[in-house]
């Protein structure tokens, strides 16, 4: 008997043994228990997934935003095959063809500069490798003092020991104590903007000279880096105007402090760029990248630093000590090859940007219609919504109506994938994604928004 059958004859065992034994995202098992069990993913072709009972979903959520080349794409499996049948693996110190053929490629993507690729398996990661970097780069050049870290309110950058702290999550209190050196700036967002501003320039040009501020206030030498997506994904997506990142890349390079550009979700495409920096032509000193990459098709991350951070790793008293198992692993290294290949040839990167203005004209439309969508916002296919309860005052849902459960369920019961967090969705599709799969979305989600309001007497 094939694994398909055994999957699809014995369904009912295997969701039982994912309430025993499995323990997943923000969810528990008696709360999933009560819900009927987890739904069970077997198959999936472009935009498009099959659960276990053979209900097909489209999924706007893109896998946590990363299944850029979409599903079912065999070429990557075929790749991936190619490679474990001639080395499955080997450590790095030596190395392997597909590893060298994949860091070639990433420098001739990344912008100029930033040659240097240190391979990791996940977003977290490699994050936390960017920020060692910063940290060893200084004291490789007598800078002993700078290890603080500055990132933005609202940000996210990963769930591993250090990084989980960048961006001020909240829920976070079960872990403390929190890394020594963290530093928080504002989110340039301009609809919730932390200063008093009548522009969106006027938001991103405050909310720039805020990490100088906190850069003076902390005294530079103190201070390794800043992270920051160029477009961030966490709470319903948030797009600096182009002020920010110049005004920002200036500050940094003023008091000597790296930039690095978490890519992690922006990355191969997403925003209608092959990196979303390229919006604001701004270049960073260190840029980490994952998700798209494979767009997740096996685990594959890395950081690639300008040659100028890297230098400072080279000769034999210098080297940069970490070595992580998988991290350039050659089966992986093959399927991002391939992957980028697909991204290439399809020009799913112009996709994203076309499909993208599209997506954001039919949500603005959306918009038009509903009282209770307060913003929407997004470039290429990172797109966001944030919804609240009065329009006027930005009033956001009170908890006890959970807004949140009541949509994902509407859309489920719609067949569209689409994760709301509190108020706010990030909606990060396969870049294969037509005007019609986008039509779909947006109906399902102007009925299950229309029904939502009428539940809680909106209109
Ligand atoms: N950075 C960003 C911007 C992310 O969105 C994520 C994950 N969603 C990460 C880093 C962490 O990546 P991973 O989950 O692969 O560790």
């Amino acid at each position: 008997m094939g694994r398909d059958m055994v999957v699809t004859s014995d369904m009912d065992s295997v969701r039982q043994s994912a309430l025993d034994h499995l323990w997943m995202h923000n969810s528990d098992w008696i709360t999933m228990a009560e819900e009927g069990g987890p739904s069970i993913m077997v198959s999936g072709d472009g935009v498009r997934v099959t659960d276990s009972e053979g209900k097909v979903w489209i999924d706007a959520h893109g896998g946590y935003a990363s299944v850029n080349a979409g599903y079912g794409q065999t070429g990557i499996a075929d790749a991936m095959l190619e490679q474990m049948k001639k080395l499955t693996y080997f450590p790095q110190g030596t190395t392997t063809v597909p590893l060298i053929r994949l860091v070639e490629k990433l420098g001739e993507l990344a912008p100029a500069n930033l040659e240097r690729v240190w391979p990791a398996s996940g977003g977290s990661e490699a994050n936390e490798t960017a920020v060692k970097i910063a940290r060893a780069y200084h004291k490789r050049r007598g800078d002993n003092g700078r290890y603080k870290v500055i990132s933005r309110r609202g940000s996210y950058h990963g769930a591993t020991g250090g990084v989980m702290w960048m961006g001020a999550s909240a829920g976070l209190s079960d872990f403390e104590p929190a890394m020594p050196g963290m530093l928080y700036a504002p989110q340039p967002n301009f609809y919730r903007c932390e200063f008093d501003s009548s522009t969106p320039s006027e938001c991103a040009e405050r909310s720039a000279k805020a990490v100088e501020d906190l850069i003076l206030l902390h005294s530079p030498d103190t201070v390794a880096a800043l992270i920051g997506e160029p477009i961030t994904s966490a709470g319903g997506v948030s797009v600096p105007s182009d002020e920010y990142w110049p005004m920002v890349r200036e500050i940094c390079d003023r008091y000597g402090v790296l930039l690095i550009a978490d890519e992690v979700v922006t990355g191969f495409g997403r925003t209608g760029r092959m990196f979303a920096m390229e919006h604001y032509g701004v270049v960073p000193d260190i840029m980490t990248i994952a998700k798209g990459i494979t767009s997740s098709y096996l685990p594959l991350a890395a950081t690639i630093s300008a040659t100028y951070v890297a230098d400072a790793f080279a000769g034999e008293d210098n080297v940069f000590r970490q070595a992580l198992t998988f991290g350039g692993h050659p089966v992986t290294a093959a399927v991002a090859l391939k992957n980028i290949e697909i991204i290439e040839q399809n020009d799913l990167v112009g996709n994203s940007e076309r499909m993208g203005a599209y997506f954001l004209e039919r949500l603005e439309e959306l918009k038009g219609r509903h009282p209770s969508v307060g913003d929407v916002r997004g470039v290429g296919l990172l797109l966001g919504l944030e919804l609240v309860r009065d329009r006027e005052t930005k009033a956001p849902f009170d908890d006890s109506l959970q807004v949140s459960k009541r949509l994902t369920d509407k859309m489920s019961e719609r067949g569209v994938i689409m994760r709301f967090s509190g108020d706010k969705v990030t909606i990060g599709p396969p870049l294969c994604i037509t005007k019609d799969d986008i039509d779909e979305i947006v109906s399902a989600m102007d009925s299950a928004i229309g029904e939502m309001e009428s539940e809680l007497s909106l209109r």
